[in-house]
Formats: C-alpha cells, sequence, structure tokens
C-alpha cells in the first residue's frame, strides 16, 4: 500500500514544521492502529456469535431428525461458538459417548457430520 503523502520541508527553517509533521503521522499511526484492533475484535466476536448460532440451529435439526447432518460447522466453527464437545454414537456399535473436538487431530476445517459418521467407540477401534 502506497504511504500517504506528506509534505517533507528540506530546508533548515522549515524543521519545525517537518517536526510537526513527523509527530501527527505517529499520532495518526497510533489512532489507526487502535481503530483497527478494535475494529477487528468486534469482528471477532461478530463471527464468534455465528459460530455459536451455527451450532446452535445444527443442534435443533440433529435433536429432531437424528443423524449427523450435511452441512454442519466446521471443528473450528464449533470450538469458537462454544461447543466444544461433540456427542457421537459409534459408527459400528451405536454406544454414545462424548468426544473433545479441540484435542481432535483431524483439521479444524473438518466438518462436524463427517468427523461423526466416522468416529468409532474406543472397544470398537481396537476391534479393528
Ligand atoms: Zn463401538
Amino acid at each position: 500500500m502506497a504511504p500517504k503523502h506528506h509534505p517533507t520541508p528540506l530546508s533548515g527553517s522549515d524543521r519545525k514544521a517537518l517536526t510537526k509533521e513527523l509527530g501527527k503521522a505517529r499520532a495518526m499511526a497510533n489512532i489507526l492502529a487502535a481503530q483497527s484492533a478494535e475494529m477487528r475484535a468486534k469482528g471477532e466476536a461478530l463471527i464468534q456469535q455465528a459460530d455459536k448460532l451455527l451450532c446452535e440451529s445444527w443442534n435443533e435439526r440433529m435433536w429432531s431428525d437424528g443423524e449427523p447432518i450435511d452441512p454442519s460447522p466446521t471443528i473450528d466453527q464449533a470450538v469458537n461458538g462454544g461447543f466444544p464437545w461433540l456427542e457421537i454414537q459409534c459408527a459400528r456399535c451405536k454406544t454414545p459417548s462424548d468426544v473433545d473436538l479441540a484435542a481432535m487431530k483431524h483439521p479444524p476445517t473438518t466438518f462436524v457430520h463427517d468427523l461423526a459418521s466416522r468416529l468409532r467407540c474406543r472397544k470398537c477401534a481396537k476391534a479393528g
């Protein structure tokens, strides 16, 4: 990005003007950085709200329809939205269990329904 143009006085008599310009530029840099941080924090809070709502919506559909439904939130959306635990049924014996999404080795972009349909309980995992 191109820096904003500031008049840069070169002669000695304009030193005061230069110092003033530099001071203004530094103050401006701080103000802009603070605004950016504030905006980013607001954005992150909104994304978190959106992730939470997405998880709640998926939970409602799961409750009414049963199956791990496609589309679903991704692992990172669930964790970010405040739903780090996923209730699953073992894909083989249907034993219910809870999995800690934050501890999963799967990529965070994995869809929860994808994950849920593949997971097996410890007993079945050992049985192969
Ligand atoms: Zn099982």
